[in-house]
């Protein structure tokens, strides 16, 4: 276990102008297993997990050296095949990125 690792306890509190899904889901990639509050006017409002949704795209690379997207100016695209967990199929070439191997876009 790396401690340094957000744990089940962990809760991440974003202010309501930077909640947009893409910030969501680049948490729910770093830390599964965080709660989220969302604080609007200075009160919480929603305290939720974060889970990710099937498709993902951008936000994360794909960890293959070799994929077109990593060659081309485009945007990422992975399906969810495990959220906690998280790991990512690649939609173009097909390769796993786990959560160690993560580069957030
Ligand atoms: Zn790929």
């Amino acid at each position: 276990m790396d401690s340094k690792k957000l744990g089940k306890k962990a809760i991440i509190k974003v202010s309501d102008k930077f909640f947009q899904d893409s910030e969501i889901n680049k948490i729910a990639l770093i830390a599964p297993n965080a709660n989220l509050n969302i604080i609007k006017n200075y009160e919480v409002v929603e305290k939720s997990s974060v889970e990710l949704p099937q498709t993902i795209k951008g936000i994360c690379k794909c960890m293959n050296p070799k994929c077109i997207t990593n060659s081309e100016p485009m945007q990422t695209k992975f399906d969810v095949i495990s959220q906690c967990p998280p790991a990512l199929r690649c939609f173009y070439c097909g390769k796993v990125t786990d959560q160690e191997h993560f580069v957030i876009i």
